[in-house]
């Protein structure tokens, strides 16, 4: 989706107290993070409360209506992911769907493709992963070598991807792969839309520091994908996919700022409810928590001049990277800070403590992975670096 595309759309001023007052009377208690009696989710809750948040419109709001969107501008779906960001309901298990393919597959794909599978993501009929990173090619994503060859029944793929969160679940793999040889670099690379039930493509499980088994390998050998499954042109691969991560770093997960700061209200108030912790908070973390949330001021900042640029029909190429490194190295910080402040409550603590001890011990492993995945700190600066400072590193 191009930035002009999202300037010409119809804003809408009550979006945002109306997706408040829907959450307030829908989120149910069995998905909220900060309450001690959590029920486990199944994929099926997942699916039927994703597809609850888009039929209140909560989701796609600036999709076209005839892929399952409202087709509104980007400000309203900022008033709205303002709302979600405030509530704590646990993140989507298809926000590759929504934020990667979804966008790619408006760029590049075909008219049929968008009606088959963009209101499939919305209904939650269709979970996407990301097949990019390769054992070999994560920063340097140009040196990937899973190959696909054009043969009489299709695209032949072999290869091998990793750290693609949530394969196991997903019926879809966005793939990026190369007709030619890794010596060709950007050239040759095309963007499928793989069915991960296809014969040939195996999924592993990998087990991560917080139990969950989120991650997987993707293993293809032989697998055939059908013509009418890819993407794009051969050779549109890399422009597509590069093109739209640079927006989607920029704008992906909007609602981040609003959440760090339902996390910070939780830990100060559970903390301020309790006279010992009342005093633990206020004798030795008052200051550092207040440079939290100068913090999350200036992420909202952030996201606000991007939205800004973009309806005004700005490229956000570089400047994409400035959100993505300033939110991941504050909320990692922050989460350290509230693990120290937890790991000092008392071992008779009651069950509020006990609900943000729990939830700030998770935000803590999941946060050690946010400066890597989407590209990583020194990705990142890097690009600041090169593209915006233009200054050449030298050797
Ligand atoms: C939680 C999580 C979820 C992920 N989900 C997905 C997914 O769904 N799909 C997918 O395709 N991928 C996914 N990834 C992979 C992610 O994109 C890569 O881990 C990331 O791009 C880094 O690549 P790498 O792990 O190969 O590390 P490398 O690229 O090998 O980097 C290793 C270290 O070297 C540094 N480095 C590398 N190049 C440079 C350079 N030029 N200048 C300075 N320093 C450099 C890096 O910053 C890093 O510290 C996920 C990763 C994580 C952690």
């Amino acid at each position: 989706m191009t930035p002009t595309a999202l300037a010409d759309r119809p804003q809408s001023s009550n979006v945002g107290p109306d997706a408040r007052k829907w959450l307030d009377a829908n989120l149910p208690d069995a998905l909220r993070e900060d309450v001690l009696q959590q029920t486990p989710r199944t994929l099926a809750d997942m699916r039927a409360w994703e597809a609850q948040l888009h039929k209140a419109g909560l989701v796609g709001s600036t999709w076209p209506e005839a892929y399952g969107g409202r087709g509104l501008g980007l400000r309203a779906h900022l008033d709205i992911s303002r709302e979600i960001g405030r509530t704590p309901m646990p993140e989507s298990v298809n926000s590759i769907g929504k934020e990667l393919a979804g966008p790619i597959i408006m760029a590049v794909g075909r008219e049929e493709q968008k009606l088959e599978y963009l209101p499939a993501i919305l209904e939650m009929r269709n979970i996407w992963c990301q097949g990019f990173s390769e054992p070999g090619a994560g920063s340097d994503l140009a040196g990937l070598r899973t190959r696909v060859e054009k043969t009489a029944d299709g695209w032949v793929v072999n290869g091998q991807k990793i750290w693609t969160s949530g394969a196991s679940k997903a019926d879809r793999i966005l793939l990026l792969a190369r007709t030619g040889t890794v010596e060709d670099r950007h050239k040759g690379l095309v963007l499928f839309a793989v069915r991960t039930d296809t014969p040939g493509v195996d999924i592993r499980e990998i087990r991560s520091i917080d139990g969950e088994r989120h991650f997987c390998e993707v293993f293809f050998n032989n697998a055939v994908v059908p013509e009418e499954d890819m993407l794009g042109s051969p050779d549109e691969g890399w422009a597509a996919a590069t093109r739209v991560l640079s927006i989607e770093r920029a704008t992906n997960r909007m609602h981040r700022a609003w959440r760090f700061e339902n996390q910070l209200q939780h830990l100060v108030s559970a903390c301020a409810a309790n006279p010992a912790t009342r005093e633990l908070v206020e004798r030795d973390y008052a200051a550092q928590l207040a440079d939290v949330s100068v913090n999350i001021d200036l992420l909202k900042g952030h996201v606000e001049t991007l939205v800004g640029s973009l309806i005004e029909g700005e490229e956000i190429g570089p400047r994409g990277s400035l959100p993505k490194l300033f939110w991941s190295e504050a909320h990692q910080s922050f989460a350290a800070l509230a693990l120290e402040i937890v790991s000092r409550f008392p071992p008779d603590m009651s069950d509020p403590l006990r609900a943000v001890k729990l939830r700030m011990e998770e935000i803590y492993l999941k946060a050690r992975a946010e400066t890597i995945y989407a590209g990583t700190t020194e990705i990142q600066l890097g690009i600041i670096a090169k593209r915006i400072l233009k200054l050449n590193r030298k050797a």
